[in-house]
């Protein structure tokens, strides 16, 4: 089973029809170049199910949200659950991205309840971990990241385990035009699979996901995907422009 895949994070832009332009030009650019890696959109949630229907006519193409709710269902006016998400036609939904760490102020805590909401959803989570300049500076990555997968990955069994996609993204490389270099990357991503090979086995460790994530564009995925360790990337600046993303997308081998 390929480990590959990549996706691409909308974020807080687009709108109906920019989505669906933008939508169908990745689908009919990765149909034409071949591309055979999953690639997931992940949109705002208000445009899910229109791009949903649009990727549904094309092979390996996936869609995803952005962020969900710890609970199923109630009084919690302006959420969005993971029943809602997977209703619309989405598999994937993005889970502690570092954007919401810090500017709405999700703990680990939380993060492992969405994590396990998704999945009891039947969806896929892309849990993002990943440490800030201050915490790389003072050589606390390996530390933050043992204490991020900790809490997000060691809680759910092995078997849901194999369902969980991770996407390392260094704070301080996303949105900054700042990349890891690979090495840096490969470090991280070698780290992350040896905790998730000490804890699950061979099997589970050889076989998951590990997505790099921290301004990836055409120009720098070829080399970091050459990482033994790097499995694809998250994408969010570049994943706006239908010929840089499908770049991105072709560098997957
Ligand atoms: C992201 O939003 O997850 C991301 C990696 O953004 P960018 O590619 O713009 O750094």
């Amino acid at each position: 089973m390929s480990r590959l895949l990549l996706a691409a994070n909308w974020k807080m832009h687009l709108e109906l029809q920019t989505a669906q332009e933008l939508t169908s030009e990745i689908a009919s650019m990765l149909n034409s170049e071949a591309v055979s890696a999953p690639v997931v959109l992940c949109a705002p949630a208000p445009l899910l199910q229109a791009v949903a229907h649009l990727a549904k006519e094309h092979e390996g193409l996936f869609v995803g949200a952005q962020n969900l709710h710890e609970e199923k269902q109630g009084a919690f006016t302006g959420e969005i659950s993971g029943e809602m998400i997977a209703s619309v036609g989405a598999q994937y939904v993005v889970v502690g991205h570092s954007e919401r760490r810090q500017l709405f102020k999700e703990s680990d805590e939380l993060i492992t309840r969405k994590i396990t909401r998704a999945l009891e959803a039947g969806l896929i989570p892309i849990f993002c971990v990943g440490e800030t300049l201050a915490e790389r500076e003072a050589g606390l990555t390996p530390e933050v990241i043992e204490r991020q997968i900790r809490a997000g990955l060691f809680t759910p069994t092995a078997e849901a385990i194999t369902k969980i996609v991770l996407a390392y993204e260094p704070v301080w490389a996303i949105g900054t035009g700042k990349t890891a270099t690979p090495e840096q990357a490969q470090q991280v991503h070698l780290q992350i699979r040896t905790l998730i090979r000490d804890r699950f086995g061979d099997e589970i460790a050889d076989n998951f996901t590990i997505l790099y994530g921290g301004s990836v564009k055409g120009s720098n995925a070829a080399e970091l995907f050459a990482q033994p360790d790097i499995d694809g990337g998250l994408v969010g600046g570049a994943s706006l422009q239908s010929r840089e993303f499908v770049t991105i997308a072709k560098a997957l081998r």
